[in-house]
């Protein structure tokens, strides 16, 4: 293959950066992105253009790519969603928002005229969604916790009855990790007597490992789901932002178009597809199984549990919701903020437990949390 060498000053660029892109790996604990992934022996594809353009499920002229792996990846995430056996498709996306803007595009193409409903704890990027598709929606207030509060809920809905309900539930919100209960929404449509609705779940970080506990949260197909939307960058891990969206099948041969150009359906979002990130959650799943999916989340929720702990011992107000890896407590100062990445928002941080995190790390973050207030 063809070398382009970099001139001296690039390539001194580039060792800069990935010094950078270390040191910042380290210290972070306020995004729900997993770094303890191991991806080497899937290195040779970079020397490839893997595109897995079309949809998964309908080989395309371009065959250059992990259709199969992809196919993978979407039964094994199918079959944790409890969707029904002969009636489920998906794809790998770039990312949670994509999944979403995917269940929105489906329920809007079943109800034209439905009206969307979304907590106000919502992640920013359904509103802009909604704006794309052209889809109206009303806000519901949530609960202190995060959670939708299912009584504004209700009478919302009430008022709106004529209307078919469009839900986008939260598994896990973005900043409480709050999950509404996809089964009690169900139970208000049905108390109400809409029969026209379709619940998308929001699942980019829990959604990847609520299957695994224990009460098992309501969220899924069998609780009421039409689609689900995870990202895989998150909970599992990769070097490139992606996710999966699982919804019914029945419901995406309503937008399917043959394009002969190449030779597949046209049945996603994007064209061409990234083909890589496929192999990565397909490796992640093949290699830590579901033995070793719930191990991580059992070492997630340990590592929060001591969080909160360690947070109370030292006089600060720390919580998390039932089973969540997300501890939320009073905003620190910003030299705090800054060094372990915290995100904010009315007054509240968070850190996020994901699998790489370890107790040693929270020891280190309690250490500079407790001499910054000594400084204060
Ligand atoms: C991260 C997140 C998203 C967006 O997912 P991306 O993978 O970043 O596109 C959507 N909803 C929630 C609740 C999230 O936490």
């Amino acid at each position: 293959m063809k070398k382009y060498p970099l001139a001296a000053a690039d390539a001194a660029a580039l060792n800069e950066l990935l010094a950078q892109v270390q040191t910042r790996t380290k210290d972070f604990l306020g995004y729900p992105v997993s770094k303890d992934f191991d991806y080497t022996p899937l290195l040779p594809f970079l020397q490839y253009p893997l595109n897995n353009l079309g949809d998964p499920f309908v080989p395309a002229t371009y065959a250059v790519g992990s259709r199969e792996m992809e196919k993978y990846v979407v039964s094994f995430f199918a079959n944790l969603f409890r969707a029904p056996e002969d009636d489920w498709w998906g794809y790998v996306t770039n990312g949670g928002s994509e999944g979403n803007l995917y269940g929105l595009y489906l329920a809007r193409e079943l109800y034209p005229k439905g009206m969307v409903y979304y907590s106000e704890a919502t992640h920013y990027s359904v509103q802009k969604n909604l704006h794309l598709l052209n889809m109206p929606g009303i806000i519901i207030r949530t609960l202190p916790n995060g959670e939708i509060d299912y009584e504004d809920l209700e009478n919302t809905i009430r008022m709106n009855r004529h209307l078919p309900v469009i839900m986008l539930a939260n598994i896990g919100t973005t900043m409480t990790e709050a999950r509404d209960d996809v089964k009690r929404i169900k139970s208000i449509l049905k108390n109400l007597a809409i029969h026209h609705h379709y619940i998308h779940a929001d699942g980019a970080l829990s959604g990847s490992y609520s299957a695994f506990l224990d009460p098992r949260p309501a969220f899924d197909f069998v609780d009421g789901a039409d689609s689900i939307a995870i990202s895989g960058h998150k909970f599992i891990g990769s070097p490139i932002p992606c996710g999966v969206v699982v919804a019914r099948k029945s419901n995406r041969d309503r937008i399917a178009r043959s394009v002969a150009y190449i030779g597949s359906m046209d049945t996603t979002i994007t064209g061409s597809r990234n083909g890589h990130s496929p192999l990565f959650l397909w490796y992640a799943l093949k290699s830590l199984g579901i033995d070793g999916l719930q191990e991580r989340a059992r070492h997630s929720l340990e590592v929060a549990a001591y969080a909160v702990e360690r947070l109370k011992e030292n006089g600060i107000p720390a919580w998390r919701n039932p089973d969540a890896i997300t501890v939320v407590f009073p905003d620190p100062p910003v030299s705090i903020r800054r060094k372990w990445q915290l995100a904010s928002e009315n007054g509240w941080s968070h850190i996020i437990c994901m699998p790489n995190v370890s107790k040693a790390q929270i020891d280190e973050f309690m250490e500079s949390l407790i001499s910054a207030f000594e400084m204060a």
